[in-house]
């Protein structure tokens, strides 16, 4: 038996990192048992499906990396075969048409409000057939009435529900579209999905799935329900704590191994490990290692793992996600240093990619002005002077690299009689715009004579200009 696991959005919106983790935790229990991973698109909601949100999840998987072996299915193209099931339920007698109007089931579920009773349908259409009337009917599954139905689940344990407590839920609406429940149990039979990996949000969904999977007779699948993630408040994790769309992470300059690995550890632990390679994802990842609580998100742990995989990861892998951020702030990269060297000189002190790309602009264009704060501070009398001879004896050195030019600063400080900083710093400022760069002589390495010279000569003027 091939193991089959689905990533199952609805395109109503955004890809949610909620929604990620799901889709890592299937993807990952296909990968580690060489099964099948697929994405399916539950766009059957038409009000509320857009075509955005299509992209959005695409977009998101592509990249994450999550590949996927089939798909993107779209349960539109599935009506046919709802419509099939649905007939097919009805000529078995598991299905029948109700003819209940908004009134009166409204009015049947403030009664049972009043008697403090769990409103629910009471199945007054179940014995009644097909009648010839005006109002198009629903159609309703019947639930059996009595027994247990047992979801062993594979993060929560058993889980028993009662079928009393269930009614006949609605499987085709008045206009003859398929409800989600309906959807979903015959796309995973057709699909031959083995496991069912999704949010807990679905467990009570669950007993009605498998009422109707027994009904046509399918092999159930196996599920496991992942705990909720929630926000450092404790309410269900959403907008308002922050970035929680996939493709907002990568915005903000989150590389994708470091969200995943994120997401990994966000509700399944494996000893006290933090950092996995997906290798080592797919290697150690077993669903009964999965959290029965919820878990909660923590902006500044995924901070922490964006620095790691930012310091330690192959550079040229960083520098490719690094041009696509350098592109957003409207920079073409071919017109300044290599971003792989880029991303050495930078790596330690960036956690984020978008901090990366904003600290080397300077390698890439002139900036606009000098930081006013350091101009006080740095372009003080005389530092044209040293600027000046700066100056000169960086256009006498002869092969441009970080050695020559630490020389250059050391010997022209000892020649004034000056400490390191008096000459390092106009220097920096001259370059950058800005007192904070990483070490200068590999700054400039980077930067290159020619633009080291002509900013240097600029920030002259500027001084001059000032006293
Ligand atoms: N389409 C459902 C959702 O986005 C998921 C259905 C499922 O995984 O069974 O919540």
């Amino acid at each position: 038996m091939t193991i089959t696991t689905r990533f199952a959005p609805s395109p109503t919106g955004y890809l949610h990192v909620g929604g990620a983790r799901t889709a890592l935790f299937s993807w990952l229990y296909a990968r580690k048992h060489g099964g099948k991973f697929i994405l399916r698109i539950e766009d059957t909601d038409l009000e509320r499906s857009t075509q955005s949100s299509i992209d959005a999840i695409l977009e998101g998987m592509a990249w994450l990396g999550l590949d996927y072996d089939e798909g993107p299915f779209f349960q539109t193209h599935h009506f046919n075969r709802y419509k099939e099931i649905i007939q097919q339920l009805l000529a078995q007698g598991d299905a029948y048409y109700c003819y209940c109007s908004k009134e009166e089931l409204e009015l049947l579920r403030t009664e049972q409000m009043a008697n403090k009773e769990k409103p629910r349908y009471n199945g007054k259409c179940r014995s009644s057939g097909k009648l010839e009337q005006d109002t198009e009917p629903v159609i309703r599954f019947k639930n059996p009435v009595d027994g247990v139905v047992v979801i062993h689940d594979l993060v929560k344990g058993d889980i028993t529900v009662a079928n009393k407590e269930l009614d006949d839920l609605i499987i085709a609406r008045a206009d003859g579209t398929p409800t989600y429940n309906l959807t979903v149990v015959v796309d995973d039979m057709d699909m031959e999905v083995t496991h069912v990996i999704r949010g807990d949000d679905h467990v009570n969904n669950t007993p009605r799935q498998i009422n109707i999977l027994n009904a046509l007779n399918s092999k159930l699948p196996k599920y496991a329900h992942l705990p909720m993630i929630l926000g450092p408040d404790g309410a269900r994790l959403s907008k308002r704590h922050g970035a929680v769309s996939v493709m907002q992470f990568r915005d903000e300059g989150y590389l994708p191994e470091a969200l995943l690995n994120y997401l990994v550890r966000l509700g399944w632990s494996h000893g006290d490990q933090e950092i996995f390679s997906m290798d080592e994802m797919v290697e150690f990842f077993e669903l009964n290692d999965v959290n029965v609580s919820a878990s909660t998100f923590n902006m500044e742990k995924l901070l922490w793992l964006n620095h790691q995989y930012i310091m330690n990861g192959d550079t040229a892998h960083i520098a490719r996600h690094l041009s696509w951020h350098m592109g957003q702030l409207g920079i073409d990269p071919t017109e300044g240093p290599h971003l792989v060297d880029v991303v050495k000189l930078l790596r330690e002190r960036s956690k984020t990619l978008v901090e990366m790309a904003t600290a080397s602009l300077y390698f890439y264009k002139e900036f606009d002005g000098y930081e006013e704060k350091a101009v006080k501070k740095n372009f003080t009398m005389g530092s044209d002077q040293v600027l000046a001879r700066l100056h000169d004896e960086l256009l006498a050195v002869i092969e441009w690299n970080a050695e020559k030019v630490h020389q250059v600063i050391v010997n022209l400080a000892e020649a004034l009689g000056l400490n390191m900083g008096k000459v390092a710093q106009p220097l920096r400022l001259a370059i950058c715009g800005s007192g904070v760069s990483p070490a200068i002589d590999l700054t400039l390495a980077l930067l290159g004579r020619e633009k080291t010279l002509s900013r240097i000569d600029n920030a002259i003027n500027y001084i001059r200009n000032l006293n």
